[in-house]
Formats: structure tokens, C-alpha cells, sequence
């Protein structure tokens, strides 16, 4: 497990002047000099238009990428000063994502998949079937533990990739666009499941070009051109 647990200021997330340059001709800077401070307990969206570089920001703040420039904490560990094995204990350990496409194992149930989200703890199979039923209920879904993807509707899908996000009781949740191939009116019953997960106390990172969905949560971080346009949230970076 990682143990560099730094001087912990209560925040989930901090970032401290993060850029994200791809090289090329010309080079895109597509996230540049991002401050940002998610406090433990947090419901953030993160919106923007298509190209603003959220989904950028989304692989720096769950350390799937590491920044040309800036820091990254999580739960207050430097990522950048983290070995690949360190590296990927804080994903398993800290971090839950969310994506738009679900990424289920259609040959396997709701269950099982969600168990998929305890795989590196070293936990027995019966503890993490355990886990993976206590997620599903959670979310809604005690009526469909045995269900496969295939059987399911978009917002259920969601609902146990979500689960399988929460499973591991991570200290923070990103999800990107997670409502970006679902109707209207499910869009609503995930975005009600998000505020009641915060409510339980989840810390939550929404991303999304969804104005309608961002305006639910209490706290909404503008992006444009990799920049922080605005911020909703009293307390200073
Ligand atoms: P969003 O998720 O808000 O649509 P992205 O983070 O995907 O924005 O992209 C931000 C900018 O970075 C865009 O201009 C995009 O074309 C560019 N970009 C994204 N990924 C890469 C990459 N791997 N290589 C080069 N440019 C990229
Ligand atoms: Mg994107």
C-alpha cells in the first residue's frame, strides 16, 4: 500500500498550476495551469465544451497521466513521486471511475463485474461477492445481482459501473460524461443517485458538457481551453 501519506489539509484532490502539453506540431496545451482543491465530502462537476480539455483533467486527477507541468495530489499523496507499483496501489486503493461507455464484461453478472472492482485487495472471493451485493444495493440494484449487461437498460448499466466505481470505498470518483449515452430522463435519476451517494458521503468529481446535469451539483468548475473559467466554490485553490 502507498504509506506517503502527506500533511493532510482535508482535501481529496489538490492540483497546483497542472498543464497537460501534447506535443506536435503545434504542441496542444490542453489543460494549462489548473489550480483546483476538492475537499473531502465534495460533489464537484467539472463542464465545458467539446475540446476544453475535461477528459485531460480527468486522466491527471485519477493519475492515469502524469502532467508535463504542475502537482497532483490525491488524498494527499504527490503522484509524480510515486513508483509504478505505488502508482497503481493508489488507483485500486483510492481512486473509483466512472465512464461514459460502461466497460462491463457482458459474459458476466452484475455482481461479478462489481466484484472485478476489489481484484487487486487480495480479498477472498466470498468478501468480495459480499461487497459487490452491499455496492449494487446502494445504487438500486438489489433486484438485478444475477442480471448480465446485455440484459439490462443504459441506466442500470451505469448503475453498476458506478457500483463497481464505489466498491472499494475510494477516496474520491471521477466520472467522465457518465450520462453521455443515456435519455433525458435517466440522465436525471443518475445525477439524483450522485447527490444521494455525496449525501452518504462519496466524494464525487462529475465531468460533463451537460450545463442542466452540472447546475444539480453544488459545486460547478468551468473549464474553456484548458483554463478554469469559473468556480462556484467559496473557498480559495
Ligand atoms: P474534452 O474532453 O473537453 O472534449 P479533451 O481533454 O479530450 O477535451 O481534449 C482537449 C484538447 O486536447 C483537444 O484540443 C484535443 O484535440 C487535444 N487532445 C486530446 N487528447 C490528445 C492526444 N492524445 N494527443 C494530442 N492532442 C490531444
Ligand atoms: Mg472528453
Amino acid at each position: 500500500m502507498t504509506s506517503q501519506v502527506g500533511p493532510t489539509d482535508g482535501s481529496a484532490l489538490h492540483l497546483r498550476g497542472v498543464t497537460k502539453i501534447y506535443p506536435g506540431t503545434p504542441e496542444v496545451r490542453a489543460v494549462d495551469g489548473v489550480d483546483l482543491r476538492v475537499a473531502n465530502g465534495e460533489l464537484v462537476a467539472v463542464v465545458g465544451p467539446s475540446g476544453s480539455g475535461k477528459s485531460t483533467l480527468l486522466h491527471l486527477m485519477g493519475a492515469l497521466d502524469l502532467p508535463t507541468d504542475g502537482t497532483v495530489e490525491i488524498a494527499g499523496i504527490d503522484v509524480a513521486g510515486l513508483r509504478d507499483r505505488a502508482l497503481s496501489g493508489l488507483r485500486a486503493h483510492r481512486i473509483g471511475f466512472i465512464f461514459q461507455d460502461f466497460f462491463l464484461i457482458d459474459g458476466m453478472t452484475a455482481t461479478a463485474n462489481v466484484a472485478e472492482g476489489l481484484l487487486y485487495r487480495g480479498l477472498p472471493r466470498r468478501d468480495r461477492n459480499e461487497r459487490a451485493v452491499a455496492a449494487l444495493t446502494r445504487v438500486g440494484l438489489s433486484h438485478r445481482l444475477t442480471h448480465r449487461p446485455s440484459q439490462l437498460s443504459g441506466g442500470e448499466r451505469q448503475r453498476v459501473a458506478i457500483a463497481r466505481a464505489l466498491v472499494g470505498d475510494p477516496s474520491i470518483v471521477f466520472a467522465d460524461e457518465p450520462t453521455g449515452n443515456l435519455d433525458s430522463h435517466t440522465s436525471d435519476d443518475i445525477a439524483a443517485l450522485f447527490t444521494a451517494l455525496n449525501a452518504e458521503g462519496s466524494t464525487l468529481v462529475v465531468i460533463t458538457h451537460d450545463q442542466d446535469l452540472a447546475s444539480r451539483f453544488p459545486r460547478v468548475v468551468e473549464l474553456r481551453d484548458g483554463k478554469v473559467l469559473s468556480d462556484t466554490a467559496t473557498v480559495s485553490s
